[in-house]
């Protein structure tokens, strides 16, 4: 009886540890979701919300515009000749504009607005509360932030200005079309000379 006691206790020791390990692995693996999770919402380049993650934060706000009849602004824009300055001070100076719009960008807006890449050099700034008139004038403080906040390129201060598009949400209005209006505002500003914010 000693002897067989002896073993169970080794038995069970034995199974402790294992449940242990598995435990400390679960874990680990929880923690490693969560990172491929928020990989794939985020942009790899400028760390803001990619497509797939900006479509998630859109449809979150869009349930809270339905309940509250709160206003919702989205506004899209796109960095104006920004092929000029790649071509001109290299591939890894146009990334580093890309971060620099990022950065500036993220000082000038509230906490709960949402920025998120739309495509290579173009982004969409969700801001919630906000009526068109504000959504416009928010837009044009970042342009005087970027006025302010030079971006450098190998020592050489250059301005970066974009073209901005910003529709409010109407009631009922999906996020696509939405973001379509806000779009052809945008291009809109590009046509009438770029480095200027339209309502749509
Ligand atoms: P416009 O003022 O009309 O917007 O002209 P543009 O030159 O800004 O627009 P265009 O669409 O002609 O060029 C966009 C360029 O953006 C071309 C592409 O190589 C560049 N681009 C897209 N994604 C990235 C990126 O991640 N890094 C860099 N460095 N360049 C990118
Ligand atoms: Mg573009
Ligand atoms: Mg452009």
């Amino acid at each position: 009886i000693a002897s067989e006691m002896e073993s169970t206790r080794d038995e069970l020791r034995e199974m402790r540890g294992k449940v242990q390990t598995s435990e400390a692995e679960v874990v680990k693996l929880h923690a490693e979701l969560n990172a491929a999770a928020s990989q794939a919402r985020h942009d790899a380049l400028t760390g803001v919300l990619n497509r797939k993650g900006l479509d998630e934060a859109m449809h979150r706000e869009l349930a809270v515009v339905h309940r509250k009849e709160a206003p919702l602004c989205v506004a899209l824009l796109d960095i104006d000749n920004f092929k000029k300055l790649n071509d001109g001070k290299g591939h890894e100076a146009g990334d580093a504009a890309l971060q620099h719009l990022v950065s500036v960008t993220r000082e000038c807006m509230r906490a709960q607005d949402t920025l998120a890449r739309y495509g290579g050099e173009e982004f969409v700034i969700l801001m919630p509360d906000t009526v068109l008139a504000n959504g416009i004038e928010a837009m044009q403080r970042l342009q005087r932030a970027l006025t302010r906040r030079y971006f450098l390129a190998g020592g050489e201060q250059i301005l970066i200005t974009f073209s901005a598009g910003v529709a409010q949400f109407e009631q009922g209005e999906s996020a696509e079309s939405a973001i379509k209006r806000a779009d052809q505002a945008m291009y809109l500003a590009k046509r009438a000379g770029k480095n200027r914010v339209l309502g749509a």
